[in-house]
Protein backbone atom coordinates (compact mmCIF):
# COMPACT_ATOMS: atom_id res chain seq x y z
CA UNK A 1 0.00 0.00 0.00
CA UNK A 2 1.55 3.28 -1.12
CA UNK A 3 -1.37 5.71 -0.50
CA UNK A 4 -1.01 10.23 0.21
CA UNK A 5 -3.68 11.08 2.79
CA UNK A 6 -4.67 14.81 1.32
CA UNK A 7 -6.47 17.60 2.31
CA UNK A 8 -6.44 20.40 4.70
CA UNK A 9 -4.76 21.03 8.15
CA UNK A 10 -7.11 19.23 10.75
CA UNK A 11 -9.10 17.19 8.53
CA UNK A 12 -8.19 13.51 9.85
CA UNK A 13 -4.51 12.65 8.11
CA UNK A 14 -2.97 11.92 10.99
CA UNK A 15 -5.91 10.51 12.97
CA UNK A 16 -6.39 8.25 9.67
CA UNK A 17 -3.25 7.30 9.10
CA UNK A 18 -2.50 6.32 12.53
CA UNK A 19 -5.44 3.63 11.83
CA UNK A 20 -4.78 2.39 8.77
CA UNK A 21 -0.73 2.08 9.44
CA UNK A 22 -0.89 -0.17 12.51
CA UNK A 23 -4.10 -2.23 10.53
CA UNK A 24 -1.82 -3.06 7.47
CA UNK A 25 1.40 -3.05 9.08
CA UNK A 26 2.98 -0.31 6.69
CA UNK A 27 4.52 2.94 8.09
CA UNK A 28 3.07 5.85 8.29
CA UNK A 29 5.22 9.48 7.17
CA UNK A 30 4.32 12.39 8.88
CA UNK A 31 6.39 15.14 7.54
CA UNK A 32 4.79 17.37 9.97
CA UNK A 33 6.08 15.09 12.57
CA UNK A 34 9.47 14.42 11.82
CA UNK A 35 9.89 18.08 11.68
CA UNK A 36 8.46 18.47 15.61
CA UNK A 37 10.64 15.38 16.44
CA UNK A 38 13.66 17.43 14.91
CA UNK A 39 12.74 20.59 16.70
CA UNK A 40 12.31 18.21 19.81
CA UNK A 41 16.00 17.17 19.38
CA UNK A 42 17.42 21.00 18.63
CA UNK A 43 18.88 18.99 15.83
CA UNK A 44 19.54 22.39 13.04
CA UNK A 45 16.59 21.33 10.67
CA UNK A 46 14.71 21.01 13.28
CA UNK A 47 15.49 24.68 14.30
CA UNK A 48 15.54 25.89 10.81
CA UNK A 49 11.69 24.53 10.41
CA UNK A 50 10.39 26.22 13.58
CA UNK A 51 10.66 29.51 12.00
CA UNK A 52 8.06 29.11 9.31
CA UNK A 53 5.85 26.54 11.34
CA UNK A 54 5.48 29.20 14.30
CA UNK A 55 3.82 30.96 11.58
CA UNK A 56 2.18 28.37 9.93
CA UNK A 57 3.78 28.98 6.62
CA UNK A 58 5.69 26.34 4.57
CA UNK A 59 9.17 24.77 5.74
CA UNK A 60 10.82 25.36 2.04
CA UNK A 61 10.65 22.48 -0.45
CA UNK A 62 14.79 21.50 -0.72
CA UNK A 63 14.27 21.20 3.37
CA UNK A 64 11.54 18.73 2.95
CA UNK A 65 12.20 17.12 0.01
CA UNK A 66 15.86 16.06 1.29
CA UNK A 67 14.69 15.07 4.74
CA UNK A 68 11.83 12.46 3.57
CA UNK A 69 14.03 11.19 0.48
CA UNK A 70 16.15 9.20 3.35
CA UNK A 71 13.11 7.61 4.56
CA UNK A 72 11.39 6.58 1.26
CA UNK A 73 14.48 5.50 0.16
CA UNK A 74 15.07 2.98 3.00
CA UNK A 75 13.86 -0.34 4.04
CA UNK A 76 11.42 0.83 6.15
CA UNK A 77 9.52 2.09 3.34
CA UNK A 78 9.40 -1.08 1.41
CA UNK A 79 7.03 -2.53 2.42
CA UNK A 80 4.48 0.42 1.56
CA UNK A 81 3.41 3.95 3.25
CA UNK A 82 1.05 5.74 4.49
CA UNK A 83 1.99 9.76 3.29
CA UNK A 84 0.71 12.42 5.88
CA UNK A 85 1.14 16.40 4.98
CA UNK A 86 3.56 14.97 2.02
CA UNK A 87 3.70 16.59 -0.75
CA UNK A 88 2.36 19.79 0.02
CA UNK A 89 3.80 21.69 -2.97
CA UNK A 90 3.94 20.90 -7.25
CA UNK A 91 7.66 20.97 -6.78
CA UNK A 92 7.30 18.39 -3.36
CA UNK A 93 4.55 16.25 -6.24
CA UNK A 94 7.36 16.20 -8.26
CA UNK A 95 10.17 15.08 -6.57
CA UNK A 96 7.91 12.53 -5.08
CA UNK A 97 7.43 10.91 -8.48
CA UNK A 98 11.26 11.21 -9.02
CA UNK A 99 11.93 8.91 -6.11
CA UNK A 100 8.93 6.61 -7.09
CA UNK A 101 10.79 6.44 -10.56
CA UNK A 102 13.88 5.69 -9.04
CA UNK A 103 12.90 3.01 -6.56
CA UNK A 104 10.53 1.12 -9.23
CA UNK A 105 7.47 2.16 -6.63
CA UNK A 106 4.19 3.49 -7.93
CA UNK A 107 1.58 5.03 -5.90
CA UNK A 108 -1.94 3.38 -5.46
CA UNK A 109 -3.67 6.50 -4.42
CA UNK A 110 -4.00 10.00 -3.47
CA UNK A 111 -6.94 10.07 -0.67
CA UNK A 112 -8.60 13.78 -0.89
CA UNK A 113 -9.99 14.32 2.72
CA UNK A 114 -12.59 16.83 2.56
CA UNK A 115 -14.41 18.63 4.97
CA UNK A 116 -16.30 22.25 6.05
CA UNK A 117 -13.91 25.14 6.59
CA UNK A 118 -15.56 26.11 9.97
CA UNK A 119 -15.31 22.77 10.86
CA UNK A 120 -11.61 22.58 10.39
CA UNK A 121 -11.18 25.58 12.63
CA UNK A 122 -13.06 23.63 15.42
CA UNK A 123 -11.22 20.40 14.94
CA UNK A 124 -7.56 22.11 15.21
CA UNK A 125 -8.71 24.35 17.80
CA UNK A 126 -9.61 21.34 20.29
CA UNK A 127 -6.71 18.51 19.05
CA UNK A 128 -4.60 17.33 21.26
CA UNK A 129 -2.01 15.00 21.42
CA UNK A 130 0.10 12.50 23.58
CA UNK A 131 3.59 14.12 23.60
CA UNK A 132 5.00 10.07 24.26
CA UNK A 133 2.88 8.11 22.48
CA UNK A 134 1.50 10.82 19.98
CA UNK A 135 -2.09 9.60 20.13
CA UNK A 136 -4.63 12.12 18.94
CA UNK A 137 -7.85 13.72 20.84
CA UNK A 138 -10.10 16.44 20.56
CA UNK A 139 -11.68 18.05 23.05
CA UNK A 140 -14.52 18.35 22.06
CA UNK A 141 -15.01 14.74 19.76
CA UNK A 142 -12.84 12.57 20.93
CA UNK A 143 -11.96 13.48 24.51
CA UNK A 144 -9.70 10.52 26.39
CA UNK A 145 -11.57 7.85 28.64
CA UNK A 146 -9.83 10.35 31.85
CA UNK A 147 -9.33 13.91 31.57
CA UNK A 148 -5.92 14.79 30.74
CA UNK A 149 -4.57 11.11 30.47
CA UNK A 150 -3.85 8.97 27.30
CA UNK A 151 -5.91 5.92 26.65
CA UNK A 152 -3.07 4.48 25.00
CA UNK A 153 -0.28 4.83 27.02
CA UNK A 154 -1.61 6.28 30.13
CA UNK A 155 0.64 9.69 30.10
CA UNK A 156 -0.35 12.99 31.51
CA UNK A 157 1.58 14.98 28.92
CA UNK A 158 -1.01 16.03 26.51
CA UNK A 159 -0.52 19.03 25.10
CA UNK A 160 -1.88 21.15 22.25
CA UNK A 161 0.34 22.61 19.49
CA UNK A 162 1.48 25.63 19.26
CA UNK A 163 0.51 26.36 15.76
CA UNK A 164 -3.12 24.73 16.45
CA UNK A 165 -3.77 28.46 17.92
CA UNK A 166 -6.87 30.36 15.53
CA UNK A 167 -4.56 32.95 13.93
CA UNK A 168 -1.82 30.29 13.32
CA UNK A 169 -4.52 28.14 11.71
CA UNK A 170 -6.06 30.75 9.07
CA UNK A 171 -2.24 31.56 8.30
CA UNK A 172 -1.85 27.53 7.21
CA UNK A 173 -5.48 27.15 5.89
CA UNK A 174 -4.12 30.01 3.44
CA UNK A 175 -1.05 28.20 2.53
CA UNK A 176 -2.75 25.24 1.70
CA UNK A 177 -5.37 27.08 -1.18
CA UNK A 178 -2.44 28.86 -2.58
CA UNK A 179 0.06 26.40 -2.59
CA UNK A 180 -0.87 22.63 -1.74
CA UNK A 181 -4.33 22.63 -3.55
CA UNK A 182 -2.72 22.67 -6.96
CA UNK A 183 -1.15 19.26 -5.73
CA UNK A 184 -4.60 17.90 -6.58
CA UNK A 185 -4.56 18.81 -10.00
CA UNK A 186 -1.19 17.33 -10.68
CA UNK A 187 -2.54 14.25 -9.61
CA UNK A 188 -6.04 14.27 -11.13
CA UNK A 189 -4.68 14.25 -14.00
CA UNK A 190 -2.80 11.23 -13.66
CA UNK A 191 -6.23 9.67 -12.10
CA UNK A 192 -5.32 8.76 -8.52
CA UNK A 193 -7.22 10.84 -7.24
CA UNK A 194 -10.34 9.07 -4.44
CA UNK A 195 -12.27 12.23 -2.47
CA UNK A 196 -13.47 11.34 0.81
CA UNK A 197 -15.88 13.09 3.05
CA UNK A 198 -14.17 13.39 5.97
CA UNK A 199 -17.60 15.01 7.81
CA UNK A 200 -18.18 11.82 9.25
CA UNK A 201 -17.36 9.55 12.27
CA UNK A 202 -13.44 8.29 12.46
CA UNK A 203 -14.34 5.03 11.70
CA UNK A 204 -16.64 5.39 8.95
CA UNK A 205 -14.03 7.56 7.14
CA UNK A 206 -11.72 4.74 7.87
CA UNK A 207 -14.12 2.39 6.13
CA UNK A 208 -14.09 4.48 3.08
CA UNK A 209 -10.82 4.54 2.72
CA UNK A 210 -9.88 0.80 3.02
CA UNK A 211 -12.67 0.71 0.14
CA UNK A 212 -11.06 2.97 -2.33
CA UNK A 213 -7.50 1.59 -1.70
CA UNK A 214 -7.95 -1.64 -1.65
CA UNK A 215 -9.99 -1.38 -4.65
CA UNK A 216 -7.32 0.46 -6.57
CA UNK A 217 -4.48 -2.66 -5.18
CA UNK A 218 -7.28 -5.59 -6.21
CA UNK A 219 -6.63 -3.83 -10.29
CA UNK A 220 -4.02 -5.49 -11.82
CA UNK A 221 -2.66 -2.30 -13.96
CA UNK A 222 -1.76 -0.45 -10.39
CA UNK A 223 0.91 -2.54 -9.67
CA UNK A 224 4.54 -2.07 -11.46
P1 LIG B 1 1.39 19.19 9.92
O1 LIG B 1 1.72 18.46 11.17
O2 LIG B 1 1.35 18.31 8.71
O3 LIG B 1 0.15 20.05 10.05
O4 LIG B 1 2.61 20.21 9.67
C1 LIG B 1 2.93 21.23 10.59
C2 LIG B 1 3.81 22.28 9.93
O5 LIG B 1 5.03 21.66 9.48
C3 LIG B 1 3.23 22.94 8.69
O6 LIG B 1 2.37 24.02 8.99
C4 LIG B 1 4.50 23.37 7.97
O7 LIG B 1 5.05 24.53 8.57
C5 LIG B 1 5.44 22.22 8.24
N1 LIG B 1 5.34 21.14 7.22
C6 LIG B 1 4.93 19.86 7.40
N2 LIG B 1 4.98 19.16 6.26
C7 LIG B 1 5.42 20.02 5.31
C8 LIG B 1 5.65 19.91 3.90
N3 LIG B 1 5.44 18.76 3.24
N4 LIG B 1 6.09 21.01 3.24
C9 LIG B 1 6.31 22.18 3.89
N5 LIG B 1 6.09 22.36 5.20
C10 LIG B 1 5.66 21.30 5.92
Amino acid sequence: MRVILFGTPGVGKGTQAKILAEKYHVVHLSTGDMLRAALEAQTPLGLQAKTYMDKGELVPDAVIIGMIEQVLKSDKAKNGYLLDGFPRTVAQAEALDKILEQTAQKLDRVINLTVLEEEVVRRLSGRITCANCGAIYNKFYQPPKVEGKCDKCGSTDLRQREDDKEETVRRRLKEYHAKTEPVLAYYRAKNLVADVDANKTIEEVTKAIEALTLKRQAEPYSHG
